[in-house]
């Protein structure tokens, strides 16, 4: 129990506990935020970004060999040196959730992301030409630079990312999915009970899900035998593009559990880049009464929220008990959160500091609006 919470906002929180039927979990990608989540009562992770353990100093390079192979030995390489890196940070995060869920989503952000910026490079060469340096030093940084461009894109929000990286690079996956399976396995042989959800990002169509889901199955069981025990772990998805939530009940067939993201899903709905729609017109609209204020957090408009009703309802029609969440800002979120008590999710997930809040709003929703 966090020493901040004072005894009364404890004895509020326990009784919020007792009332709500919505569980809250957190985002968390360390051990330590997870222990964070825990003292404040999260049930679970309900997001760990995979992505981040990717941008470690250390790790950098290892990442940009990866990208940059030009052989399939040499990824592999690679991939072999990032293995018992990723291994440690999952077998840290299950470890602090001894008990409980942990959704990790596998590589989600397009590789150029990983790479040194195009300009930057551009610059740099530019410099080294005007400073006479010689053709060993600099054509090295143009082969970077070209390759850079070749995998830099118009828009990559829509682009390389997600699950078509798993698609086009099912090394990456694999690699991931063996060190949550062998996380789980280390924990499982030292008597620590712990539950691995493994989350595709970005799928828009069944057989994604399903190519995805064959290999991290098969890397499971490869895992299993190897190391001689028998785990528990499922497999689900994200709804984080309209296709996804329209094709709900197809995906189902793949997905242990769906969690809405709603940072994407609300981008890709709108059809705004949210950061643009925020620096450029956002303002005259609200101005102009064409969206309210804060419309992004507005789920239960007809749009955003009218999908995620859709998703679950269509999901729910293939599998009746599909476990469904909500991993994106909103579900930190008062007003969210009573919508996603309303559609009937099973969980909100928000940041481990959220987690408070996220308990009182799950109980204010069940009191307004009772099942
Ligand atoms: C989302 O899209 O809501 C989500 C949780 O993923 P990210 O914010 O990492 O894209
Ligand atoms: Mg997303």
């Amino acid at each position: 129990i966090d020493p901040e919470l004072s005894p009364e906002f404890q004895e509020l929180l326990q009784w919020a506990d007792g009332v709500r039927s919505l569980g809250v979990r957190a985002n968390a990608d360390t051990p330590e935020d997870a222990a964070r989540a825990r003292e404040f009562g999260a049930e679970g992770i309900g997001l760990t970004r995979t992505e981040h353990m990717f941008m470690a100093v250390d790790r950098l390079p290892i990442v940009q060999q990866m990208i940059l192979a030009s052989t399939g030995d040499e990824r592999q390489e690679a991939l072999d040196r990032l293995l018992p890196m990723q291994e440690g940070d999952f077998y840290g995060i299950l470890k602090a959730m001894e008990g409980l869920p942990v959704t990790i989503r596998l590589l989600d952000p397009p590789l150029h992301e990983f790479l040194p910026n195009a300009e930057e490079l551009l610059v740099e060469i530019t410099r080294l030409r005007l400073t006479g340096a010689s053709e060993e030093e600099i054509g090295p940084k143009e082969n970077l630079l070209k390759k850079v461009r070749a995998l830099s894109e118009f828009n990559p929000m829509l682009g390389h990312r997600g699950c078509r990286l798993g698609i086009t690079f099912p090394e990456v996956y694999a690699m991931q999915a063996r060190a949550i399976f062998q996380a789980t396995a280390r924990l499982v042989s030292e008597g620590v009970k712990v539950f691995p959800e493994v989350e595709i990002p970005l799928v828009g169509e069944v057989k994604e899900l399903a190519i995805l889901r064959q290999l991290v199955d098969e890397v499971a069981e490869q895992v299993m035998k190897e190391r001689g025990v028998t785990f528990e772990y499922s497999v689900g998805t994200m709804i984080e593009i309209p296709r996804a939530a329209l094709l709900a009940d197809e995906i189902a067939r793949e997905a242990d559990f769906f969690s809405f993201g709603t940072n994407d899903l609300t981008q890709t709905t709108f059809g705004f880049s949210r950061d643009d729609a925020e620096g450029k017109f956002l303002h005259e609209y609200v101005e102009k009464k064409i969206l309210p204020e804060n419309p992004f957090m507005v789920l239960d408009r007809a749009g955003v929220g009218k999908l995620m009703r859709m998703g679950v309802e269509l999901g729910r029609s293939t599998k009746p008990d599909l476990l469904i969440g909500i991993c994106g800002e909103h579900g930190g979120d008062p007003d969210s959160i009573e919508f996603c008590h309303q559609i009937g999710l099973n969980y909100v997930s928000c940041s481990p500091y959220r987690v408070p809040v996220a308990r009182l709003a799950a109980a204010r929703a069940k009191v307004k609006n009772g099942q």
